[in-house]
């Protein structure tokens, strides 16, 4: 291997930071600017010139794709197999340290990961033991108030009365909550990093070995870290001065889950020796791009301030589409992406980015319907659906018995005549014990303290989950054990009775489940030879869409903005950008939560590298709701130089802010307004999306429903008015 390779690839400002001694640094510039770039090649440079180990490196980012896309960059580099590096997410890597520690961090060996799902449902089940009335105590509060505890490090112990209501009732509901994951053996995302913290921080040795082991610890995307997180790296690293930050606080987005820009100022004084490095120039995106993003985050006040330049040429401007609604959204941008396939390119170099899940839905029919591969990142990820969870709670159940929230999920799931009663009966047992179900349930029986009929469901149900789990532990591989579950547990019979296509999605569904299990990679996920079924389980609680749309495909890439966070497409269209959905409604009112929705659109922006189309729709659906949505005002802070409206509406005016009528301009004739309903006798259904010239020569742009959008002569087409 050439060594040369790690360097001469570099600007002088990366090189710098590549080759510094051995030292705290931070990296700090805009998007683009080869962070990640520089991250990678300073841990080539670590194994290659500082003959450091790979296992003696740590290095952390905020996705799974983030994470083995680094490793792979560095093996790809070096020529070599980064497996025994630990390269990961923070959850991942805690998870990794409780399980080898499970005992110093006084957990089960048997402890199970729960997604917020699972702890939302707990909570909920937690309010009722406790007759809290859950309408004025929302469970998704109590979820928020619980974790942003946990997320600053603080334990119920910790707090104490402060004379306020509110404050008293959610800690005496956090108190109960802890105890309750401490007999079930249930961790949640937040109690992951806590935990992983306190482990290090109360055991010396450990401590000692961990910051021996890691000579070098390096963190991507440092701005979005909250507080357990810092507190976690600094334990690692203080003292040995070799935290290697990268970060930019104008992509800063996580401040609603915890996330601290101030870690950045904190960085700075509890690494009295760092140096900083500033990189400037942008290698992704062409000149109109950048400046779109960098006119958009000058709005923001209190920026560590950078300026981004390319020599890259100004490119083409950004597209701006005013759709009719989000239907025509759809229809347009899934137009251009067959338009950009047709002309060669790749569907994986295009990014739908939008600022909320429930968007998703109206692109994918577009792109189902036009048979275009796709994939979406996050919304209703794969392991979250009730088919998928259901049967994962069964392997649960089989790996720890105590898993409350699993066996909550299943014990009467399909039906086997455990009523209402008896698992009230089991709870207040539970409860009054401070036991699991599980435990209460063999006391219910032992007593013989349940009706004949119910007593021989439950036993039946104990013995189906001691039976798995003996299957589990004699079968070779995982995907066996996958398959013996979904059959014996009665599930695939379940859903096979289910009416209509959604039984058999279901059934589908889990059969691709066993199928994960056995494409699962478990050596590269596993370094230190965790059980399969333990590595699996955890996967599927912290992974997100990896199992949408087939991974070699050649697909169109869907995801929230958040997630697009430190990737890159040629091709990006950031959809929905309105007044109230980005920026969303809630940040209207806070002046910092606005500043974070505007950093979210720099984020956005900045994922494109050579086209960028931005979209709203004049009357938006959503949520049941209709609206009549104005542009966002992030449009107007984009230069208008460096965009182009797609859209000439030579007889349409646009309609005024959130009326919905749309008028027609004053020069106008023509029978064909916008949104108009027509039907052709070939291409069928659609409305009208504008009208150009008169008489012989009219011309309209219409959206059919199944043909797509075409521009027809007034005077040879076929057309009605419905
Ligand atoms: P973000 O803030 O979005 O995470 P980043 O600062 O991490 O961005 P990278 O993803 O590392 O930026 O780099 C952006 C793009 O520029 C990548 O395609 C990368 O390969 C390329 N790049 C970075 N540095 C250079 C360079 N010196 N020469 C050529 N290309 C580069
Ligand atoms: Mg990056």
């Amino acid at each position: 291997m050439d060594v040369s390779s790690i360097i001469s690839p570099l600007n002088d400002a990366q090189r710098l930071a590549v080759s510094a001694p051995m030292q705290a640094m931070l990296v700090l510039a805009g998007a683009g600017s080869g962070k990640t770039r520089v991250l990678v090649h300073r841990i080539a440079w670590h194994l290659k010139i500082n003959h450091i180990a790979p296992h003696n490196i740590l290095a952390v980012t905020f996705t799974n794709k983030a994470a083995s896309e680094m490793r792979h960059r560095v093996e790809e580099l070096l020529n070599i197999s980064a497996r025994s590096m630990w390269i990961g997410t923070f959850h991942g890597l805690a998870h990794r340290l409780l399980r080898q520690h499970a005992k110093q961090a006084k957990l089960p060996e048997t402890f199970q990961v729960m997604d917020s799902d699972d702890q939302l449902r707990i909570i909920k089940r937690l309010l009722k033991s406790l007759n809290i009335d859950d309408t004025k105590w929302p469970p998704k509060q109590v979820q928020g108030f619980i974790n942003g505890q946990k997320e600053e490090g603080i334990r119920a112990r910790h707090m104490s009365d402060n004379g306020d209501f509110y404050y008293r009732q959610m800690w005496q509901v956090y108190k109960a909550y802890e105890e309750l994951c401490d007999r079930s053996g249930l961790v949640d995302f937040a109690e992951l990093l806590l935990r992983a913290h306190e482990l290090l921080r109360d055991n010396e040795d450990l401590l000692s070995f961990y910051r021996d082991r890691f000579q070098q610890v390096h963190v991507d995307e440092f701005q979005d870290t909250n507080t357990i997180q810092y507190a976690w790296l600094r334990l690692l690293t203080e003292g040995n001065n070799n935290l290697f930050v990268v970060g930019d606080d104008d992509q800063s987005i996580y401040g609603w889950r915890g996330a601290k820009i101030e870690n950045i100022f904190n960085f700075q004084k509890h690494y009295p020796d760092h140096q900083v490095v500033r990189l400037e120039q942008n290698y992704r995106s062409s000149g109109h791009i950048l400046k779109a993003a960098n006119h958009l985050i000058a709005h923001n006040d209190s920026r560590m301030g950078k300026e981004l330049w390319t020599d890259a040429g100004d490119g083409l401007p950004l597209s701006l589409y005013a759709a009719f609604n989000e239907q025509d959204e759809a229809y347009f941008v899934v137009e251009k992406i067959r338009q950009w396939v047709k002309d060669g390119g790749l569907r994986s170099d295009i990014a739908i980015l939008y600022r909320s899940n429930a968007q998703s839905r109206q692109f994918e029919e577009r792109l189902m319907t036009t048979a275009t591969p796709y994939r979406v990142y996050g919304g209703l990820r794969f392991f979250e659906r009730m088919e998928i969870k259901n049967a994962l709670a069964y392997l649960r159940l089989s790996a720890n018995p105590h898993d409350d929230a699993s066996f909550e999920r299943i014990v009467n799931t399909p039906t086997r005549g455990i009523g209402a009663k008896t698992l009230d009966d089991m709870r207040i047992l539970a409860r009054d014990n401070a036991v699991s179900l599980w435990q209460a349930s063999l006391t219910l029986l032992q007593e013989n303290r349940l009706p004949p009929r119910a007593s021989s469901a439950l036993q039946a149900f104990l013995n189906l989950i001691n039976k798995l789990s003996q299957e589990t532990a004699n079968h070779e591989a995982l995907f066996e054990s996958v398959k013996y579950v979904i059959e014996a547990s009665g599930l695939i019979e379940l859903y096979k009775k289910e009416k209509q296509d959604k039984g058999e999605t279901r059934v589908e569904n889990l059969e691709e489940l066993v199928n994960a299990a056995k494409l699962f990679d478990y050596d590269s996920n596993n370094p230190e030879n965790l059980s399969e079924l333990d590595l699996f389980l955890t996967h599927a609680a912290l992974e997100a869409g990896e199992m949408q749309g087939d991974a070699d495909e050649d697909c169109v890439q869907l995801m929230t903005l958040h997630s697009a966070k430190g990737l890159e497409f040629k091709v990006v269209f950031m959809v929905g950008v309105e007044e109230g959905l980005f920026p969303s409604q809630q940040s209207f009112e806070d002046p910092g939560r606005l500043q974070e929705e505007r950093r979210l659109c720099y984020v956005g922006i900045t994922r494109a590298m050579q086209q960028l189309t931005i979209s709203y729709a004049e009357s938006r659906r959503l949520y049941g709701k209709d609206s009549y949505p104005r542009p966002s005002r992030f449009i107007k802070e984009i230069p208008a130089e460096a965009i182009q409206e797609i859209r000439i509406r030579a007889n349409v005016t646009r309609p005024v802010a959130s009326t919905p009528s749309y008028n027609s301009g004053p020069a106008s004739k023509s029978r064909y307004k916008l949104g108009q309903a027509v039907r052709h006798e070939k291409f069928g259904d659609g409305v009208v999306l504008q009208t150009e010239g008169d008489g012989e020569q009219e011309r309209v742009q219409i959206n059919f429903r199944n043909a797509g959008i075409k521009w027809l002569m007034l005077a040879y087409a076929k057309l009605d008015l419905i």
